[in-house]
């Protein structure tokens, strides 16, 4: 390894504030991967964050893998977006009433993506949620398919495991969630065209929408497949026209991430509605979801279909992810791609060396490394993910944060980077590796 590495284990002060936040709110997490319960151990408190780095409370400096689970594309407090937001909010933090800054990220929004016109609400599981009733009041169908590993929010409907055959409906994913939510949702394995055709062979005349991560990425990263030469999205709305059921692509992680246009930058299949979040934000609560103006067209307040939001459209958060946007050029996109190509090699070379059997899979600068049994040269779908060591994960991740890299504490999760990945955080991230490597072996 070339640079010694730092020593960042130290987590006493991250240990006192945890005590103090499992007293005052759940878990102590106000969303619940970030209590590593799947890696154990005590979660680190963020004191302040720069380019690629976070800062915890006890003074450790963090090579940041995660950015936000997505948002920061160009890394922590941007001086720009900083100084767009400052100047933003000066002025007046939410007016309940039009502005020309959420125009203006509409318009950005609709250059980049096919869709036409959107609609800006707070959070991705807002954006699917609303899509949901669109897709439900446009058909007059009840029903919606989605993929198990597939994540779309906490919105009850969506919020389904699998039920126990292809062509059965799903089951609730949570307590609280009821059966008759998810009476109308089935859910299938990703990747599996044969499961698609059987369920629109039994329901399609029924099916409001099928949802679909654009390329999934909470399962760890699975891309959608090729089949002769034909992508899996492709194939999916193809089934759908068919059907007269409505494509949904889910571009909440990989919009504005993955390319300049997300996914549909990569595989150049247009939905009929689309969900955005993360990058769009700026590291704000801000999503939107959008489509065809004839199928938005029947919003509230020109349709039918009613949906609102008090926050909606925030000046501070349009001016943040309008900022983003504005500066994730093509420059940007290129360095995301180089960093995230140099770090699989030199995951793949750290783990091969210490003979820990894993999958790496992208979807352009996204990807994920999955702790497979050894013999699983790839992961299709959440049954073959969820064959996963956790523990030699867990193991990997410790080790990794010990030496002041920040991995998503969770083996199912994404890695992310950002323009501000420079040559210093990489280099720490490969000096790290070995060390990983070894703990996990
Ligand atoms: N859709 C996808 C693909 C996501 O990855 C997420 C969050 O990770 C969501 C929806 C939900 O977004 P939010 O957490 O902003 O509600």
């Amino acid at each position: 390894t070339s640079s010694p590495l730092p020593d960042t284990s130290v987590d006493a002060r991250s240990a006192a504030a945890f005590a103090r936040a499992q007293q005052v709110t759940p878990g102590g997490v106000n969303s619940p991967v970030r209590a590593f319960l799947s890696v154990g151990g005590t979660p680190r408190f963020i004191a302040r964050a720069s380019g690629p780095y976070l800062y915890d409370v006890d003074g450790n400096e963090l090579v940041d893998l995660i950015c936000s689970w997505g948002p920061m594309l160009l890394g922590h407090a941007h001086p720009e977006v900083i100084g767009a937001v400052a100047e933003a909010a000066s002025h007046g933090t939410s007016y309940g009433a039009p502005t020309t800054a959420e125009v203006e990220l509409a318009a950005e929004i609709i250059d980049r993506t096919p869709v036409e016109q959107v609609r800006l609400v707070n959070s991705g599981t807002e954006a699917t949620m609303s899509v949901l009733r669109l897709a439900r009041g446009i058909t007059g169908r009840d029903k919606v398919v989605k993929f198990a590993g597939c994540y779309h929010g906490h919105v009850d409907a969506l919020l389904a495991a699998a039920g126990s055959g292809v062509a059965t409906l799903a089951i609730p994913g949570s307590p609280g969630v009821t059966e008759a939510t998810t009476a109308d949702t089935l859910v299938l394995p990703y990747n599996d065209r044969a499961a698609v055709r059987e369920a629109f062979a039994a329901y399609g005349d029924q099916i409001a929408c099928l949802f679909t991560e654009a390329a999934a990425g909470n399962m760890g990263v699975v891309p959608p497949g090729v089949e002769d030469g034909v992508g899996f999205n492709r194939f999916l709305a193809d089934l759908c026209h068919e059907h007269g059921a409505l494509f949904v692509s889910d571009e909440v992680m990989t919009g504005f991430r993955v390319s300049r246009s997300g996914q549909f930058g990569l595989d150049g299949v247009t939905p009929d509605l689309m969900t955005f979040g993360k990058v769009m934000g700026g590291g704000f609560p801000a999503a939107a979801f959008g489509g065809r103006a004839e199928l938005m067209q029947s919003l509230a307040p020109v349709g039918g279909v009613y949906q609102a939001g008090t926050l909606s459209g925030n000046p501070v958060a349009s001016t943040a992810g309008l900022t983003t946007l504005r500066l994730a050029t093509d420059a940007v996109y290129a360095h995301v791609d180089r960093a995230a190509a140099r770090l699989q090699a030199e995951v793949a070379t750290a783990l091969g060396a210490a003979g820990v059997p894993h999958v790496i899979q992208a979807a352009g600068n996204l990807f994920s490394v999955f702790f497979v049994p050894e013999g699983v040269t790839s992961v299709p779908d959440y049954a073959t993910a969820s064959s996963q060591d956790t523990a030699a994960y867990a193991a990997f991740f410790h080790a990794m944060l010990d030496s002041g890299v920040y991995l998503p504490p969770s083996a199912y999760e994404g890695w992310f980077l950002s323009a501000a990945h420079d040559d210093r955080a990489l280099d720490r991230v490969v000096s790290a590796l070995p060390r990983a490597s070894a703990a996990a072996a």
